[in-house]
């Protein structure tokens, strides 16, 4: 009581072979519970960099999957909040506890489909798509909800998807870019690269 600077240390233990988790997007891999649908390390960093989360901002990120997306938006910054929204009941579950786990409990969880589960939340800062681009109607509905200046970025693997991102950017412009990233993996007794898929990623402002 009195003490204006309020010093508290804290000494934090891990096990030796936890994965550090560093202040900036770009978790590793494995700092998630997942099935394989995870937006992997690297291309999540870029993806955030590009939603560009700022303080107070809300979030809909649709086709939650493992959740990485919303738990890294709502890491950056205590008031950030994000909504994700999975059609999986057992993906929506692991969601949750990954974002208990990560330290961001916050994070709302809406179990159901795109576009029709979009339609009570409340208006977005951001909207990421990682899941349901085919969904008739879901980029409009997205489109409609973001307010001016508002951002939107979606990812995919499927040419079918990047055809409706290429014309999404017709209609209303922004950056489309591929990101291929390759990991090196024994190959006999060498070294060779593993390439993963190439993902599209379509970002714009209102
Ligand atoms: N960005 C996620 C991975 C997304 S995988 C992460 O980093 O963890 C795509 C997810 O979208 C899958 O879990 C799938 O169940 C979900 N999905 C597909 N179509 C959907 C729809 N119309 N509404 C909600 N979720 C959907």
């Amino acid at each position: 009581p009195g003490d204006p600077l309020n010093i508290v240390a804290v000494t934090c233990h891990r096990a030796p072979d936890a994965p550090r988790l560093g202040a900036v997007p770009g978790l590793p891999d494995d700092a998630y519970e997942h099935d394989g649908q995870l937006t992997k390390r690297h291309i999540r960093a870029v993806t955030l960099s590009t939603l560009a989360p700022a303080p107070g901002e809300l979030l809909w990120d649709i086709g939650g999957g493992s959740g990485s997306i919303a738990i890294e938006w709502m890491r950056t910054h205590p008031s950030c909040r994000a909504i994700t929204i999975e059609r999986d009941p057992v993906r929506a579950a692991r969601i949750t506890r990954n974002a208990e786990r990560l330290g961001v409990p916050g994070l709302r969880v809406v179990t159901g489909a795109a576009p029709a589960a979009l339609a009570e939340l409340p208006a977005p800062d951001a909207v990421f798509v990682g899941g349901g681009l085919t969904a008739p109607g879901l980029l409009d509905a997205c489109w409609e909800a973001l307010p001016a200046g508002g951002r939107l970025v979606a990812n995919t693997v499927t040419l079918e998807s990047e055809a409706l991102l290429a014309d999404a950017r017709r209609r209303h412009g922004g950056e489309l870019v591929r990101l291929a990233v390759a990991h090196a993996v024994p190959v006999g007794g060498f070294t060779g690269w593993r390439q993963a898929m190439p993902v599209t990623q379509w970002a714009v402002q209102k």
